[in-house]
């Protein structure tokens, strides 16, 4: 798996395992981090990695301890947190051991169940997600939902709280809303730790994630808070660095319970200001604190601030954003392009839209060009052509300068379409 830019690095899991406190706990960094507690009883897992990762987190786990495990945990049940079992399982049956307790929250069994009726759609999706880490066989993405193991232990309800005991060490669970609606971290008291799942996951939190549902950005504030309390020593993230130290844990916890209660705050007090997207996104671009831009554990590398807008204006509004009620009904884009093209000649808009790239207002060049690309029927091949072409040198300097992975694979995933299509106009014009 290549990975894209260096700060992805650590996000992804490419670093060695960590063994922390009296040597009895670890981090198995995967893509999904995994935290292994040993006891004298036998083991504690919290979250397997991407199935793609299972062995490798298995035989780390495998190097330093031979215990049975008792207890797997999933944060959530996103494919990199609850998919990479089989090795465990496989163990489990070869030595003929009691299957774990597995713990869950009951949104993680509602789940899977969605999973099962959308393989298909979400397999799609991911491949576009994950596209740059997997541009060939779409592995990365798709991992089948059949292959679940379901929770023994349930989690119930929106306050839910679960305690175990293992060889003499407390484990207690808690659940609550952020990424997911199905989230639950672990604070394990004798060894100082909490577990965040990707209620911490060094990026700005992926609370608005274009391609997936609703996130819950004030709930994930507040779970962070709850997490504070705790005066953890140690952290392990549900991807990324481990983090260590009272001081650099709280540090952690509280600058991104900081940037969770000001996106959603300030995006409420502008809804309550009567104001419509559009206004709301640009304001809150142009009032995003310095102070956050200079947080590593901020750095938009997965989730960004853009989406996290997106995300508190979704939950509390509907799809109707502009005000403007053209846009309740609109006509295909396509034909409004056509339209446009009967008023000024393609060739216009074209000139144009260089003027705009050659100015570096990209945006604005992507608006226009969209018009020639739309009103296709219009055009004529040669300008068409210099036209995708055009869109393609955009989007590729926008892929360049774009920190988060997901918006830059959005782009990327456009670039390669374009170029399918320029190729195929190409020898089309013997060009
Ligand atoms: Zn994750």
């Amino acid at each position: 798996m290549s990975v894209p830019k260096e700060g992805m690095k650590y996000w992804f899991g490419m670093y060695p395992s960590i063994t922390f406190a009296d040597g009895n706990c670890h981090l198995i960094p995967g893509f999904g981090n995994t935290g292994l507690f040993e006891t004298s009883e036998g083991l504690v897992i919290f979250d397997v990695p991407i199935k793609q990762n299972a062995l490798k987190t298995f035989n780390e786990v495998r190097t330093k301890t031979d215990k049975q495990v008792k207890y797997l945990i999933y944060s959530h049940g996103h494919f990199d947190h609850a998919f990479g079992f089989g090795p465990f399982q496989k163990e489990i049956k070869e030595k003929g051991w009691e299957m774990p307790e597995i713990i869950g929250h009951e949104n993680c069994v509602r789940r899977f169940n969605k999973y099962k009726i959308l393989e298909p759609y979400h397999n799609w999706i991911n491949s576009q997600q994950f596209a740059s880490v997997s541009p060939k066989d779409k592995t990365v993405a798709t991992v089948s939902s059949k292959l679940v193991l379901d929770p023994t232990i349930l989690m119930i309800g929106n306050e839910a709280k679960h305690s175990f005991d293992l060889g003499g060490l407390e484990f207690n669970l808690y659940h609550d809303k952020g990424e997911t609606d199905d989230s639950i971290w672990l604070w394990v008291p004798e060894k100082e730790t909490i577990c965040t799942g990707d209620l911490l996951l060094s990026s700005f939190p992926n609370v608005g994630n274009p391609y997936k549902v609703q996130r819950y950005p004030l709930d994930w504030a507040l779970a962070l808070d709850k997490m504070i309390e705790k005066e953890a020593k140690f952290l392990i993230p549900g991807h990324g660095k481990f983090i260590e130290g009272r001081e650099n844990v709280k540090d952690a916890l509280s600058i991104t319970s900081e940037a969770m209660h000001f996106v959603h705050n300030e995006v409420v007090k502008r809804l309550n200001e009567g104001k419509w997207f559009e206004q709301i996104y640009h304001e809150m671009l142009d009032i995003f604190p310095e102070k956050f831009k200079k947080q590593g554990i901020l750095s938009p590398i997965y989730g960004c601030y853009r989406f996290a807008i997106h995300a508190t204006y979704r939950l509390y509004h509907g799809w109707y954003n502009t005000g403007n009620p053209t846009d309740l009904f609109p006509a295909k884009s396509n034909d409004i392009a056509t339209e446009f093209l009967k008023i000024t000649d393609a060739n216009s808009y074209f000139n144009h839209a260089i003027g705009l790239f050659e100015n570096q207002d990209f945006q604005l060049a992507l608006h226009i060009i969209d018009i020639v690309l739309k009103g296709k029927e219009k055009v004529n091949d040669d300008l068409y052509l210099d036209s995708l072409i055009l869109k393609s040198k955009i989007l590729k300097k926008n892929a360049i300068a774009e920190p988060s992975f997901i918006a830059a694979n959005i782009i990327n995933n456009a670039v390669n379409q374009l170029k399918e299509e320029i190729k195929v106009l190409k020898q089309k014009l013997d060009k």
